[in-house]
């Protein structure tokens, strides 16, 4: 039988190769209090010392055993990287964008120029190097970002719903600048190990925006991310947040590898639903991971792979007070899970 390294075995189940069993990784935030605790390094320093971040998302491999590790932990490094208000994080909870920078197109063409060596964007790379040149040959160095539509939101704040809808030049345009932001700054994560990209936009929603803007707004500026990555022979997977079901097959229209679905998705309508994209999801990160006991989530994480899923993984981002024991249980049994 071959022997994959985690690495080999991760990226060959992204890309629809046979493999000897399921990966056990987690596509979405890994941090944990727990962690903290064990290895040394805590939020919120963590999310802006690169030493620090690469010393918890280590943690994930070496103190709960997912076999990858994952950068960052949060996804406001973009919007605070183009000047956003932040409202600071925790040791338990993340940071979040409370002030917003662009109302016009004019204001957009004044962001233009950023260096991708400044702020929490090279904490990010710098940490994903550090990682990659302890774990690169062995485990699958994931890179994270907030996706284009999302950090359009962040940067434009709660009107950017309204923009889509009535304000097509300005919205195209900031989709147009994140996108083309959000290419540079995966190409500079993989420059800097990454081996796998993972696109979080919670609110590029289907749900939220309907298929035709989802269509118009979403889909071509995801296809430009994923082709870039897939030029430099790198896996992505997206992550978008809420009930997804019926827009699968429309996410997966931009030519993305996986797909991570949350909780409120049938994981088997999921499978269902997509042509070709591995289906990655999707244990309830509160009610079950952070709240049951490591048997129930040993259960439940067995129906989940019976109803289908590529990968079994965190349906969202892993609460940080989740225990490790708990985590455990879950990647337990997706090792033993042969496909
Ligand atoms: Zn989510």
């Amino acid at each position: 039988m071959t022997e994959y390294t985690p690495k080999e075995r991760l990226s060959r189940a992204l890309t629809g190769q046979s493999v000897d069993r399921m990966p056990a990784v987690c596509v979405t935030q890994t941090g944990t209090v727990e962690q903290m605790e064990a290895c040394g390094a805590f939020w919120p320093e963590a999310n802006s010392d690169a030493e620090k971040m690469a010393i918890l998302a280590e943690a994930g491999h070496t103190v709960v055993g997912f076999e990858a590790v994952r950068v960052p932990f949060d996804i406001t490094a973009e919007a605070e990287f183009f000047g956003c208000d932040i409202k600071d994080g925790t040791m338990e909870q993340q940071p979040s964008v409370v002030g917003h920078v662009v109302k016009t197109v004019e204001d957009i063409e004044k962001l233009k120029g950023y260096d991708l060596s400044e702020g929490r964007i090279s904490v990010v790379c710098d940490a994903t190097r550090i990682l990659a040149d302890k774990y690169g040959d062995e485990l699958p160095i994931m890179g994270s970002m907030i996706g284009p539509f999302s950090l359009a939101q962040h940067i434009n704040g709660d009107e950017w719903f309204m923009a889509i809808f009535t304000d097509e030049a300005f919205a195209f345009a900031l989709m147009e600048f994140t996108t083309e932001f959000s290419i540079a700054y995966a190409q500079k994560m993989v420059e800097n190990g990454a081996d796998t990209m993972v696109i979080i936009d919670p609110t590029a929603s289907y749900q939220l925006i309907g298929a035709e803007f989802y269509e118009k707004f979403v889909v071509p500026f995801h296809k430009k991310i994923i082709d870039a990555m897939h030029e430099v022979n790198v896996p992505v997977v997206l992550h978008i947040c809420g009930d997804t079901t019926q827009g699968l097959a429309l996410m997966e229209s931009c030519g993305v590898d996986a797909i991570s679905v949350d909780q409120n998705v049938d994981a088997a309508a999921a499978v269902a639903n997509v042509e070709k994209a591995v289906i990655v999801g999707n244990l309830d990160p509160v009610n079950m991971l952070w709240n049951q006991t490591p048997e129930k989530i040993r259960e439940q994480s067995q129906k989940v792979i019976d109803a289908g899923v590529g990968l079994l993984a965190p349906g969202c981002g892993t609460v940080s007070k989740t225990a490790t024991m708990n985590l455990q249980a879950m990647i337990e049994v997706a090792k033993s899970h042969k496909y």
